[in-house]
């Protein structure tokens, strides 16, 4: 047997290399072992990638407004460009990510990692065993998409942050955080786009407001957003591909991409080896403080399916250090959980839904505004920008905050901290505004909308 260790992590991304950095801090002798890039979905092919992509799409609102000001616009796009400034950025952060660990003394292994035993993996190209007094399992999730015919002409949002070239047409599948990002992006970029959802509304989960603000919005921009809508066949023609609906709607596209959601690292990982079972969704279950059933294995991020975000990721990842090698015992609290998905426009939200907040509180308070953002001042508009406050009557605490519009994913950060904190809407309205911003809104906003009384809006 070679080398041993206090923790070996597998998985070399936003919850594993927080893990092994924190862990190591504390003194503990490290290892990760990464099979692909440094960095994981969040730097390699997530949130930074997409983040990039979105500002490149988002330059075409503003072109589009600029003329008003008094601009004119000559405006071309090169995708190659984009892609080369990409690929150099995350080739960076990737490097960076490596430094951080050698610099804090973890070793870090190229290879595949399979669990053989509770306290030992062995890695797959070399055939080593590695053992370690803990193993965190740290490996992510992956595209899932349905199996139907001709379903490997489709790609998803992996293969989509690589094209070669940027198509002229697509249809996305699906209708949540990937799906309607992509469909921004796509439509920003000049391609013909194309939402495919099977549900009635968008973003399942998300507050009502936003679910229907949002695709109306998506339309206004010129992306056909088809409900009530499921591929049942793509097939390739000389002209591209032909997705065939279920209700035999066909549409001819370029490209088509699958974004249906995503689904734990966990195959090939050796978890039968252990004994450890997996939850509902093929996720690792854990307890509070990320232990799975066998006691020197823990789960942290993605693959333990609590929540699919990157600081859910590295906040878990640092609390597993805490928790084994520091003697402090830390929980990650998940019910306040802001987030942002980078549509255009933009969604920053937190909180209860209405939907869910009628279920829980007898008496709610709910403050909705609606108005047309102040860059179109000079222009007609269909845009809008949409604030939303949900408040328990009863104790006058903020339970969710849901925003769109521009700027609205920086705005939900903040907000956050206050309803962490436990505001209410009178700490909101002894607020002093800011003007003239759209945030304003949030701390003026004095008379209810409407109430909800035991379920029934009045
Ligand atoms: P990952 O970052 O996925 O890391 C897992 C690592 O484990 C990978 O590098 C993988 O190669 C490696 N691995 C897997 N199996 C093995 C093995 N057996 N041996 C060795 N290595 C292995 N979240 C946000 O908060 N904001 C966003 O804007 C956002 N945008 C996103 C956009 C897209 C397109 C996607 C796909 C995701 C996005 N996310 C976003 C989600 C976010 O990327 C993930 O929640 C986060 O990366 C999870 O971190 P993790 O450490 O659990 O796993
Ligand atoms: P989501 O779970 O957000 O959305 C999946 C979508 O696919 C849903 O609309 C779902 O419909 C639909 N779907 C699922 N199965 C099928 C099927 N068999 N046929 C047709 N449609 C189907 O997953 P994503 O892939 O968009 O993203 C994965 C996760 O990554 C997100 O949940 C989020 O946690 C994270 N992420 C975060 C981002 C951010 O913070 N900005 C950005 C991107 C990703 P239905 O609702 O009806 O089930």
């Amino acid at each position: 047997m070679a080398k041993s260790y206090d923790l070996l992590v597998i998985g070399g991304g936003s919850g594993g290399v927080r893990a092994a950095r924190v862990a190591a801090g504390f003194g503990a002798r490290v290892c990760v072992v990464e099979e692909y890039r440094l960095g994981g979905t969040c730097v390699i092919r997530g949130c930074v990638p997409k983040k990039l992509f979105s500002y490149a799409a988002g330059f075409s609102s503003l072109f589009d407004i600029a003329p008003s000001f008094g601009w004119s616009v000559k405006a071309g796009f090169d995708w190659a460009t984009l892609m080369a400034n990409k690929d150099r950025e995350i080739a960076r952060l990737e490097k960076i990510y490596g430094s951080l660990l050698s610099s804090s003394g973890v070793d870090v292994i190229a290879d595949r990692a399979v669990i053989k035993s509770e306290n030992s993996v062995t890695l797959k190209k070399t055939g080593q065993v590695i053992s370690a007094d803990k193993i965190l399992i740290a490996t992510g999730g992956s595209p899932f998409m349905p199996s139907i015919p001709g379903i490997e002409h489709a790609v998803t949002s992996n293969e989509a942050f690589d094209f070669k070239s940027l198509p002229k047409s697509i249809v996305i599948v699906g209708g949540g955080y990937i799906a309607v990002e992509f469909a921004a992006i796509f439509n920003g970029l000049g391609v013909e786009t194309i939402l495919a959802y099977r549900g009635a509304q968008i973003l399942r989960g998300f507050d009502m407001h936003l679910r229907e603000g949002l695709a109306e919005e998506m339309q206004h921009k010129g992306i056909r957003v088809c409900l009530a809508t499921q591929p049942a066949a793509i097939e390739k023609t000389a002209r591209g591909l032909c997705v065939t609906c279920t209700d035999e709607m066909q549409m001819d596209v370029d490209q088509v991409m699958y974004a249906t959601g995503r689904r734990p690292n966990v195959r090939g990982l050796g978890l039968e080896n252990v004994g450890i079972s997996l939850g509902r969704n093929g996720e690792i279950p854990v307890d509070e403080f990320f232990r799975t059933s066998v006691p020197s294995i823990f789960a942290v991020g993605d693959v333990n399916g609590r929540a699919a975000l990157t600081p859910v990721a590295i906040r878990e990842g640092a609390a597993f250090a805490q928790t084994q090698f520091n003697g402090n015992p830390t929980r990650v609290d998940l019910s306040i959980v802001p987030t942002a998905v980078f549509s255009d426009p933009e969604i920053g939200t937190l909180g209860l839904s209405e939907a869910e907040a009628s279920m829980e509180y007898p008496e709610l308070r709910v403050y909705v505004t609606r108005f047309k953002p102040m860059i179109y001042s000079f222009m007609p508009t269909d845009t809008r920008m949409l604030m939303k406050l949900i408040t328990d009557a009863r104790t006058d605490r903020v339970l969710g905050v849901h925003i769109m519009g521009s700027g609205a994913a920086e705005m939900i950060q903040l907000v956050g901290i206050a309803v962490t904190m436990g505001a209410t809407k009178a700490d909101f309205d002894r607020t002093i505004a800011v003007h003239p911003v759209a945030a304003e809104e949030l701390v003026t906003m004095k008379e209810p909308t409407y109430e909800i009384i035991n379920g029934e809006r009045r």
